[in-house]
C-alpha cells in the first residue's frame, strides 16, 4: 500500500499514513482528531530497480 503524506490544516499537524486508496482521503490528524486531513503528496514507497543492474556477475566459484 502507498504511503501519504498529510497535512492538517485544523491544528497544522504533518503525519504519513499507510493507507489503501479508497481510505487516501478519510485519514483523521492523529493530533486534534479531525478527519479533513488533506493529502500532500504521494509518497509511493516503491524503490524498485534503482541501481541494481550490473552486479549479478558473480564468478563461478568452485572448480571442480
Ligand atoms: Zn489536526
Amino acid at each position: 500500500m502507498p504511503m501519504y503524506e498529510y497535512h492538517c490544516p485544523r491544528c497544522g499537524a504533518r503525519f504519513e499514513r499507510i493507507v489503501s486508496f479508497t481510505q487516501a482521503d478519510q485519514v483523521d490528524c492523529p493530533e486534534c482528531g479531525t478527519v479533513k486531513a488533506q493529502r500532500k503528496v504521494s509518497k509511493v514507497a516503491l524503490r524498485t530497480a534503482e541501481g541494481s543492474s550490473s552486479a549479478t556477475a558473480c564468478a563461478p566459484s568452485g572448480g571442480a
